[in-house]
């Protein structure tokens, strides 16, 4: 705890906090735009100022103002190369926290500006002409689940940045309105989406990270809120996240849809144009039972939508200090064998790790924390791009 601001010892402070995206810290990452500190006048300074000026306030500050009177201001600007950085905000409030505890009589103020990338916006212009801001060309895979818990969400976000490694413009749309968790996955639970208006239509610009696009109605209501959504209101306002996101070009739009099989389900996936499922399973029986009945809805004569496959997760479990072990803890082989009954692809497998479960509670995909889980994803990705290539580029086709 200092009371003389050094620049030398601020700036070192700041170089312990990263930027989750970039990895790297601030200072040295470009992110910090100025570090300004003014001493502010002592109580006796500013009594004679008062006195000489006149000043209107007549009442002594009272000893625990004094004690908390802030003896100077420091003033930070942060600068965020992308047009809206989701992690801005976090950012922030980490650098304000970790500048007032090492000088605890300051008053410390960040400021964020962003770069103002306009090549958002020129993207946009061309889809104005359009209600709907859905690129024409993406493939919308969902994601679903017989029941809840089984990695539905963690799986997505992971395919979601694999997609990308591979050289895919991708897109996540946070369906789960029963717990949407790809806000805190990617680590931009604070991001507040911004409106923009086009010809009359207000359009939201979704979150950006590792490559992914993200936009939840975890953006918008908190947790517990997002659960009284339930059938037209929620059918509806995930109509509007769909159309109405500025996405931009997306090859592949992951829909992480909420887990179960019941009516909101079924008027979900009629409404949100589907090309293909991807399942997630567990190897459990009760997990399995529930895929059944999954494939069963999506089968339906009334949804139609093509099954892609089946994900198992949790497979089995490997230690960190023993990478070669599989410990089956929840059966072998379970959705592998449920995919062959029901004819259905099988897509991959991946171990529950500690640093799976860790990554997600730390904001960071998986994938991009632990480059080993890379291989699993990108396995599962190469087999769903395989079943559901990326549409063409009008602009490649020749004759
Ligand atoms: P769902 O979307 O199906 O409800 P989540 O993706 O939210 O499930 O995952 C539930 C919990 O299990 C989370 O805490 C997540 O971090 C953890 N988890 C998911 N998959 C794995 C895995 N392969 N290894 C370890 N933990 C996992």
């Amino acid at each position: 705890m200092q009371s003389k601001f050094n620049r030398q010892e601020a700036e070192n402070a700041l170089r312990t906090i990263t930027h989750p995206e970039s990895g790297k810290n601030l200072v040295d990452g470009g992110f910090l735009l100025s570090l300004e500190a003014t001493e502010l006048l002592s109580d006796t300074q500013s009594a004679a100022q008062s006195t000489a000026k006149t000043d209107k306030r007549t009442v002594a500050p009272s000893d625990a103002s004094r004690a908390s009177r802030p003896e100077m201001k420091i003033e930070v600007v942060l600068r965020f190369h992308k047009r809206r950085d989701p992690f801005a905000s976090s950012l922030a409030r980490k650098v304000k926290s970790t500048l007032e505890t090492l000088y605890t009589r300051a008053e410390v103020e960040v400021r964020v500006e962003q770069s103002g990338d306009t090549a958002a916006k020129k993207n946009t212009t061309e889809e104005s002409d359009n209600k709907s801001a859905l690129p024409e060309g993406v493939r919308i895979i969902a994601v679903a689940s017989g029941k809840g818990g089984v990695g539905k969400s963690t799986v997505t976000s992971n395919l979601a940045v694999a997609l990308s490694d591979e050289g895919y413009r991708v897109g996540i749309l946070d369906a789960d309105i029963y717990g949407p968790s790809q806000p805190s996955i990617f680590g931009c639970e604070d991001y507040a989406p911004e409106v923009e208006n086009r010809d009359g239509t207000d359009y939201m610009i979704p979150a950006e990270a590792w490559g992914v696009k993200l936009m939840s109605i975890g953006f918008f209501v908190g947790r517990s809120d997002a659960l009284l959504w339930r059938g037209p209101m929620a059918t509806s306002a995930l109509r509007q996240l769909l159309h109405q996101t500025l996405w931009g070009e997306l090859d592949y739009l992951l829909i992480d849809l909420p887990p179960g099989t019941g009516d909101i389900h079924l008027s979900l996936i009629s409404e949100l144009s589907i090309d293909g499922a991807v399942i997630v399973s567990t190897p459990q029986r009760l997990s399995v039972a529930d895929v059944v009945r999954g494939v069963e809805m999506l089968r339906n004569d009334k949804v139609g939508v093509p099954i892609i496959g089946i994900v198992e997760n949790m497979s089995w479990f490997t230690p960190a200090e023993l990478p070669e072990s599989r410990y089956y803890i929840f059966g072998n082989g379970g959705a592998r064998r449920l995919a062959e009954a029901c004819s259905v692809d099988f897509l991959g497998e991946i171990p529950i790790t500690a640093s799976m479960g860790e990554a997600s509670e730390q904001g960071v995909p998986a994938v991009v924390k632990y480059p080993f889980t890379r291989e699993y994803y990108r396995q599962t990705v190469l087999k769903i791009v395989e079943k559901c290539p990326k549409k063409v580029d009008k602009m490649t086709i020749k004759f």
